[in-house]
């Protein structure tokens, strides 16, 4: 059957394999994407419901920086971008301080990383890093916060030099935007422009096998009910599926890519837990609750936008600024989230109300009352992702690059991942999605195949 044979395999249809999908479109060639869940996004997932104002998050909500891979989509897709306040609260001996200069001093540090590891050619992990240095120790807490939080890595294992950013970040914009409508609307435009006469979606589709050789690949798959399926036929394969899946070896590749195996296993899955709350009205909006809050009580109010409390069990919180809606988000990364995820759903519920009710001053019993609903996924435990997003080890800033290298013109490899400019992001996700196809294309003449 012609739809069983194409010039592409892409497995997955999260914002790499849609990008590099589109591109394949683009190019002329067909493809198949098999995508394991019953939707597509991977790690977009947005919650669309009549309840909430605003659309709610479970994987990625902000664009970080200007990365042009998603401004041009935002501007194709005539999608409004919000731009977050710059507004970061700290919660000290129970009272909010604002902290102006955060990203400047963030950068400082950077840069000492950064010259220590060029002088001694050298790599050593964060905590490492900490333990040589003379930051006062409420400052070492920040840090130590920034790390867990934003790279979901643990600071023990993760390596120092990777958080310097790498030469090819054009961006080092500190601006931080959502898209209104929600993110999910990136991967709806992606999929839009695949043509349905060259390319082909399939969901409830899992992935199990990929046996190869140079310019063939066979692709064995299940449906969500654990039936094995026609197996699918290509010339090439992008793989596109997280890194943390990949470890895990739950797609057996046949023959085995030992050399790129052992990159996928020195690196490592970051962990997040991350819990958006409905009040039934925004309770933290007024000036007074601010100011009846602000460790020096003389200064101006700013309305909530971030909160980071490192002592809390749950350690950051966001509103929904600039749009003013009752949701409060909480986050944890790294050793706090794993600890957290350990837990059943009441208790982790439990827990990020004891935080909410420490850091904000308000009793636990006003926060019951308030309480319309949460919204959570556990991304550790879900097979198709394994963990939130990748870090790099100690000494394995290489094993990026090998998970990205192409075989022999026939599997191609995408993903968050992959991307050493972006890593973690969305827009890393579609850069290299559109990466791998290009490498494809490349070395892929146009296809001879009929149309699907
Ligand atoms: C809680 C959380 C918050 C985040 N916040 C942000 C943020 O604010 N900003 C930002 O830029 N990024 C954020 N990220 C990261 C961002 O979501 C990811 O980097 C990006 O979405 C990854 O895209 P991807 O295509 O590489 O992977 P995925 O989106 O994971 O896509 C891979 C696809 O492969 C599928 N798959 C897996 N196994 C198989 C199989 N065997 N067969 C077939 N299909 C399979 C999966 O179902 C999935 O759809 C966040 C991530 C998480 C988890």
């Amino acid at each position: 059957m012609a739809r069983h044979r194409v010039d592409a395999i892409v497995i997955g249809a999260g914002a790499a394999g849609l990008a590099a999908a589109r591109q394949l479109s683009q190019a002329g060639l067909t493809a198949l994407i098999v995508e394991a869940r019953d939707r597509i996004g991977g790690r977009i997932f947005t919650i669309h419901t009549p309840d909430s104002a605003v659309p709610i998050e479970l994987g990625a909500e902000f664009v970080h920086g200007e990365p042009p891979e998603t401004l041009a989509i935002v501007r194709a897709a005539n999608l409004i971008l919000h731009e977050l306040p710059d507004e970061h609260y700290r919660w000290r001996n129970g009272k909010l301080l604002l902290t102006p200069d955060f990203w400047e001093k963030l950068n400082e540090v950077r840069e000492d990383i950064s010259r220590k590891t060029r002088r001694k050619r050298a790599d050593f992990s964060f905590s490492e890093y900490l333990g040589h240095t003379k930051y006062a120790a409420d400052f070492r807490k920040i840090l130590v916060n920034f790390v867990e939080g934003y790279h979901a890595a643990d600071p023990r294992k993760v390596s120092a030099r990777s958080l310097i950013g790498s030469d090819e970040e054009e961006d080092s914009s500190n601006k931080q935007f959502r898209i209104v409508t929600g993110y999910d609307a990136v991967v709806h435009w992606l999929k839009a422009g695949l043509d349905p006469d060259r390319i082909e979606l399939r969901l409830n589709t899992i992935a199990s096998e990929l046996r190869w050789k140079r310019g063939e690949v066979v692709v064995e798959c299940a449906s969500g009910l654990g039936v094995s399926l026609e197996p699918f036929h290509a010339r090439a394969a992008i793989v596109t599926i997280p890194h943390a899946v990949l470890k895990a070896q739950t797609l057996s590749i046949n023959p085995r890519l030992d050399e790129k195996q052992a990159a996928v296993d020195r690196l490592e899955a970051g962990h997040v837990f991350k819990i958006a709350l409905r009040f039934r009205h925004s309770f933290w909006a007024e000036d007074e609750f601010v100011k009846a809050r602000l460790e020096n009580r003389s200064s101006q109010p700013r309305a909530l936008n971030f909160i980071h409390a490192e002592d809390a069990e749950v350690p950051v919180w966001w509103t929904a600024l600039p749009a003013r809606a009752p949701i409060l988000t909480g986050w944890a990364g790294g050793p706090k989230a794993e600890s957290l995820l350990k837990q059943d759903e009441q208790t982790r519920v439990e827990k990020t109300l004891v935080a909410l009710s420490q850091v904000l001053a308000v009793p636990r019993r006003d926060l019951d009352d308030l309480l319309e609903s949460w919204s959570m996924h556990d991304w550790s435990a879900d097979p198709f992702s394994r963990g939130a997003y990748m870090y790099i080890s100690v000494g394995s800033i290489s094993a990026q690059k090998s998970l990205a290298k192409p075989i022999e013109g026939t599997l191609f490899f995408a993903g968050e991942a992959t991307d050493s400019a972006e890593m973690g992001t969305v827009a890393g996700a579609i850069a290299s999605g559109r990466r791998a196809a290009h490498e494809l294309i490349e070395v892929l003449p146009l296809s001879k195949h009929p149309r699907i």
